[in-house]
């Protein structure tokens, strides 16, 4: 049985607040506190600027790749979590597949979530969600609990623990039935590069 995993994108594989900061400064000169109207100033400026979110940095664009990595070597089964507001050009969901293949994970599936994470985080029956706002985890947690990381280096490393001691709480009657399960041989999987060995879509988009 995989796991499911979803990761908040803003302040925990993307930088919002540096591209943030730096879009305010040009619109509203540096320094400081911002005020309401200064911040609304900001936030329409992105609303009209085509593709803006694709300017975003990761913090640890290693970790992404090793996070395709990972859940193509184990079988998570990933989740992007988004609730950013739209800019103009694509949509918001749009900016931040591509994005993440810029940073080395292909086919992301990315979620935009408008209302509670929690009912979302249920809805996909997620075993793990990483998440930089207190408040999102809180919403999130039914009967689990919360563990604190500073790094995404850290919470993938603790996503592999948790299955880790998943698999090896599951007990003797699921081991015994993954006996009968259709075996996971090797070359039944596909390469890292699935594009590569699967080729393009067909018919092309037009
Ligand atoms: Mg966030």
């Amino acid at each position: 049985m995989s796991i499911r995993v979803g990761f908040d994108v803003d302040g925990v594989i993307a930088n919002f607040n540096k591209t943030f900061r730096e879009t305010a400064a040009k619109i509203e000169g540096g320094g400081g506190q911002m005020a309401a109207d200064a911040m609304k100033r900001v936030w329409d400026h992105i609303s009209r600027t085509a593709q803006w979110w694709l300017q975003l940095e990761a913090y640890e664009p290693d970790q992404i790749e090793r996070l395709y990595r990972v859940s193509r070597e184990r079988r998570w089964e990933v989740y992007f979590m988004t609730t950013r507001p739209s800019s103009a050009g694509e949509t918001t969901q749009f900016q931040t597949q591509w994005w993440l293949e810029m940073q080395g994970f292909p086919l992301p599936a990315v979620l935009t979530v408008p209302g509670s994470r929690g009912d979302a985080a249920n809805a996909l029956k997620l075993d793990i969600a990483v998440d930089d706002r207190l408040t999102n985890c809180v919403d999130i947690i039914a009967a689990c609990g919360i563990g604190v990381v500073g790094t995404l280096q850290a919470a993938i490393d603790a996503i592999e623990q948790f299955e880790e001691a998943k698999r090896q709480g599951s007990g003797r009657l699921s081991r015994l039935a993954d006996w009968f399960k259709p075996s996971k041989h090797e070359d039944e999987r596909l390469p890292m590069d699935a594009r590569g060995s699967l080729g393009s879509v067909f018919p092309p988009p037009k």
